[in-house]
């Protein structure tokens, strides 16, 4: 009986984690809902969290102290036109439902604004920078279901995507200025969630000349996905805009707009996309 019942709470615990990938979502508020009647000056459960989540990705101005708790003063009302504006959304500085409907949305875990981006027509460039154009590129390992041959070359796509519209050319070598790699949650820089909101961002890159591309586990890859995977090739074209330098786009069909559904293939690079690429190396 102590074996059976040991076997069934095995059983048990198999079942959470294998279904874990499918209850992702981007904020932790089950009733985020509840939160577009607030009104400025008003307070309700769960608006600490919508600060934390403009404040990390970039929509509190630098000195800015956030007062963390559940009221809605000034500086949320601020944070969120400014939220709104570059997501072209209604500017309306509340929590309405088009806001709550794109924080629920997955998206990448850089931030929209940093200091040091410059705002040139929507999208977002940076001053790092390569010196070259040849850049070599290598893949470490390979999430479930996939070998690094495969991840390669979804990859090589990807890497063909921004080649096809710039001076930049991707060779694979083992010594290399691209370094993709597959981790879980905490791996030494930036973990992919956040506590606080509940996002589990699905990868981040760093900018030139570093080189870092990292994807998160937790996420069902997938080269043709079904709605509850991540299309592997729409993030890494996404992400190699990262490497090359480039910010977020605050346009929807824009490659450099941070969020993405699961399911969704965009891997087609807009005239946004290539603009600010051009705009940053002058080619
Ligand atoms: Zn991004
Ligand atoms: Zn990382």
């Amino acid at each position: 009986m102590a074996v059976k019942l040991s076997h069934m709470l095995f059983g048990a615990f198999v079942l959470l984690f294998v279904l874990q990938p499918c209850v992702i979502k981007s904020l932790k508020l089950d009733s985020l809902q509840n939160l577009e009647q607030v009104q400025k000056g008003g307070g309700a459960s769960g608006i600490n969290q919508v600060k934390q989540y403009l404040k990390r990705y970039g929509y509190y101005p630098h000195g800015v102290k956030l007062t963390l708790d559940d009221r809605f003063d000034d500086f949320l009302e601020s944070a969120l036109k400014a939220y709104q504006q570059f997501l072209y959304l209604d500017v309306t500085g509340k929590i309405d439902s088009a806001t709550i409907k794109t924080m629920m949305t997955p998206r990448c875990g850089m931030p929209d604004n940093q200091g040091e981006s410059h705002l040139i027509s929507n999208y977002n460039t940076t001053n790092s920078k390569w010196r070259k154009y040849n850049l070599s590129y290598s893949i470490s390992n390979a999430p479930s279901g996939f070998k690094v041959n495969g991840v390669e070359t979804v990859f090589a796509r990807a890497m063909k995507s921004w080649a096809d519209v710039s001076p930049f050319k991707f060779t694979k070598n083992s010594n290399s200025d691209i370094k993709v790699a597959f981790y879980s949650n905490n791996h030494g820089d930036y973990p992919f969630y956040d506590p606080v909101t509940g996002n589990e961002a699905y990868a981040h890159a760093f900018y030139p000349q570093d080189g870092r591309v990292h994807f998160n586990t937790l996420y069902t890859w997938s080269t043709s996905p079904t709605s509850r995977q991540a299309d592997m090739e729409s993030i890494a074209v996404h992400e190699l805009g990262h490497t090359l330098g480039l910010n977020h786009s605050g346009l929807l069909s824009a490659i450099m707009y941070p969020y993405i559904d699961l399911g969704t293939i965009k891997r087609t690079l807009t005239q946004d996309d290539k603009d600010g690429l051009k705009a940053m190396y002058k080619y």
